[in-house]
């Protein structure tokens, strides 16, 4: 089955709120006549209101790039998956490998924020991967494994097919290096096989897999052939408007 790409753009912590609305300005304009493709960029949470602000009436979505899963409450620092959707967020990245590694964050903690960014009406894109010295100890398929399961731990067919997965191993994630596409290729394949035996064939045909780490202008349409990798989770490249526009024009279906 044909599943449309999307490319999600991940700034982490960079673009004030004026960086970030100038940036549409030029991106709105390079991107205005691609279609094909679904696009969304995830500013800082200070810049995300303004940025989707600017976005809307176009095809472009905004993300945050995490949540909290309470609703309110004293939780200094926090921000909840409601506030997000009221800033006109549509989508939230969770479980990204700098959360998990810098900021403590657990299969169990993945699996609280996706619920939350679920039943607050945001499409969450569930990051997954295995670090080098798991891919060198030919632990990967097992590390996606554990991941899946307990990240998704509890969720049914049709909550799968309203979320996103993104296969982003840590080694490549702003290194340079990216996988090759027979690399992500084989965890793709495997991440879709896993959802066809644990949320059904339905789930598994029609879930979007994106492939994260090093993303460029010149790689994108070689890691896209893969038949399973169904579009791309972007952070240095997307910093820069134009490069990232080249990666959402070659990335169309
Ligand atoms: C990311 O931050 O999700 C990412 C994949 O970064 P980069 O494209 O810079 O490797």
């Amino acid at each position: 089955m044909t599943r449309f790409p999307l490319i999600a753009g991940n700034w982490k912590m960079f673009k004030t709120v004026a960086e970030a609305t100038a940036y549409l300005a030029t991106f709105r304009g390079l991107v205005a006549e691609v279609t094909g493709v679904d696009i969304v960029l995830a500013p800082p949470f200070t810049a995300l209101h303004a940025l989707a602000a600017a976005a809307h009436g176009t095809r472009i979505g905004v993300a945050a790039q995490d949540l909290y899963w309470e609703r309110e409450g004293a939780y200094t620092g926090e921000v909840s998956a409601a506030m997000i959707r009221e800033a006109g967020a549509s989508h939230v990245i969770i479980g990204h490998s700098e959360r998990r590694t810098l900021f403590g964050e657990t299969d169990a903690t993945v699996n609280r924020k996706t619920v939350a960014a679920l039943a607050a009406g945001l499409t969450p894109i569930v990051c997954i991967g295995e670090t080098l010295d798991q891919r060198e100890r030919d632990e990967t398929l097992a590390v996606l494994d554990r991941q899946i399961s307990q990240g998704l731990d509890g969720m049914k067919a049709d909550e799968i097919l309203r979320l996103v997965l993104a296969y982003e191993p840590v080694w490549a994630i702003g290194t340079g290096r990216n996988a090759t596409p027979a690399q992500a290729g084989e965890a793709h394949a495997h991440i879709r096989q896993r959802l066809r035996e644990w949320f059904g064939a339905e789930a598994a045909e029609r879930s979007r897999i994106l492939y994260g780490g090093s993303v460029k202008p010149d790689n994108v349409a070689s890691l896209l052939a893969q038949p399973d990798v169904d579009g791309g989770l972007v952070g240095g490249a997307s910093l820069d408007p134009k490069a990232f526009a080249e990666i959402v024009a070659r990335s169309r279906a």
